[in-house]
């Protein structure tokens, strides 16, 4: 017996809550509780029938503490799976908090609105004091630490691919293939085509809020920024081919600089397609993806927001998208004193995914691992209490998940190397 509340019903959590219906001897009550709450009903309704889940909806607001409360007092759920918006992480912990239930998000946190004073003064000493200006990082959550030990809870950070199945390929990599890693480059290629000359894979705003940043890397423990997409290379993944990747900055490397200092260089890659990069430039520079709100005829509208609406929802690409993504990490380092190379990573199609549970690669790659993550609590195999990334758990039962409920791992001693 388990109950379990998702909060939202976007691309993601359409996926997970697919993947928790198809275990429903673990999940056996499962609430859908989201902003459009008739969203949530028609996932309910495709569902009947095919599962024991014992599934309810409900409306929440997840930026309201009180509305938040009054679900999970009601609702007594033992985890919170919260796959909306990163802007109500914190919003969400205080919450699981207050009505003693763990937690588990896909995305770091960062604010809606980035200018609130409060938080501008404090982004800025961070930007001063590490070197990196994306909006997110992990130190507002890390901050719940001991408020989640004191209480006997989990709260697992990034529990989607990447952040998430790449963090745990590092403790993997560390557990079973070096003594010591020297170097890490985490490579995430979409091979997938959705037919659209421009839409994002998750969503729009956290996004292109992502993409548009600059890049980031850590050398030697120190990070250095670089200007958004002007580090570009060519790789030839497989199942997917020679495709052009960029170096972003990522916030799993945080976490794994934070826990394998001995890791001297970390980089995060991304592909994009010359269609995508063009669309994104032209969108940045005639405003529209820009963060601050302006008055337009008496209304305060945010561009971005504003550019989300008009571009295609994630969750609809499914039925449209074909191809192939290949997403994992590249090691160098040690073992036994002998120089070694390890690459693992996972090839996920998107028309098998949409087969399977009716949406593309990307949500699958997400929804898949946070309903692990939230089985492993459930069945009491990770009891860490605190708040942890998966570079801190045991990678073993995760990936062994992983590779049961849709997303094998591969390796090679032999990887084509970045650098
Ligand atoms: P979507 O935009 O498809 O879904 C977001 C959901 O959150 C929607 O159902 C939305 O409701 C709901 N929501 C928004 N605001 C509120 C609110 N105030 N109260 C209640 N519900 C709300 O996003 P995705 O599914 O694509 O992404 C979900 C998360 O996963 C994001 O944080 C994203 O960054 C992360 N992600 C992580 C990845 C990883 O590998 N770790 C990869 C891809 C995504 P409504 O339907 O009303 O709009």
């Amino acid at each position: 017996m388990s109950r379990v509340i998702i909060i939202g019903c976007g691309g993601v959590a359409s996926v997970a809550i697919h993947k928790c219906c198809q275990l429903d001897d673990v999940f056996t009550d499962l609430c859908i509780a989201s902003r459009t709450v008739s969203k949530c009903d028609k996932i309910k309704n495709d569902l009947i029938g095919k599962t024991k889940t014992n599934i309810t909806t409900r409306a929440v607001d997840a930026s309201s503490f009180d509305s938040l409360v009054a679900l999970f007092k009601d609702y007594k759920p033992e985890i919170v799976m919260h796959l909306g918006m990163p802007y109500h992480n914190l919003t969400i912990m205080d919450a699981c908090l207050e009505c003693g239930c763990h937690y588990l998000d896909t995305a770091a946190y960062e604010p809606e609105d980035v200018l609130e004073p409060k938080w501008r003064k404090r982004y800025e000493e961070r930007v001063k004091e590490k070197g990196f200006t994306s909006y997110f990082d992990y130190s507002y959550q890390w901050e719940y630490m001991e408020k989640f030990k004191e209480k006997g809870l989990i709260a697992l950070l990034g529990c989607g691919f990447d952040p998430g199945v790449t963090q745990a390929y590092v403790a993997y990599a560390k557990k079973h293939e070096f003594d010591t890693i020297e170097t890490l480059d985490i490579l995430d290629c979409n091979g997938g085509d959705h037919g659209y000359p421009f839409a994002t894979n998750f969503n729009p705003e956290i996004n292109l809020r992502e993409v548009s940043s600059h890049g980031a890397y850590v050398l030697d423990g120190k990070w250095h920024e670089v200007l958004p997409m002007s580090i570009h290379k060519k790789y030839d993944f497989d199942g997917v081919g020679v495709k052009d990747m960029y170096l972003l900055h990522h916030e799993e490397i945080e976490s794994i600089n934070k826990n394998f200092p001995e890791i001297k260089r970390i980089k995060f890659y991304m592909t994009f397609g010359e269609s995508y990069l063009r669309h994104m430039k032209c969108l940045e520079n005639v405003g529209l993806l820009s963060t601050t709100p302006i008055d337009y005829e008496g209304h305060k509208i945010v561009p971005i927001q504003f550019l989300k609406a008009l571009l295609p929802d994630p969750s609809t690409l499914g039925p449209r998208t074909k191809g192939k993504t290949n997403i994992g990490c590249i090691f160098d380092g040690y073992k036994d004193g002998i120089r070694k190379q390890f690459y693992i990573y996972n090839v996920c199609d998107h028309e098998e995914a949409y087969k399977e549970v009716g949406s593309q690669a990307i949500s699958y790659t997400t929804g898949v691992p946070a309903m692990v993550g939230a089985m492993l609590v459930l069945k009491g195999i990770w009891t860490n209490t605190g708040v942890h990334t998966l570079d801190e758990l045991d990678p073993d039962p995760f990936i062994d998940g992983l590779n049961k409920y849709g997303l094998p791992s591969k390796t090679t001693n032999k990887p084509v190397m970045v650098e």
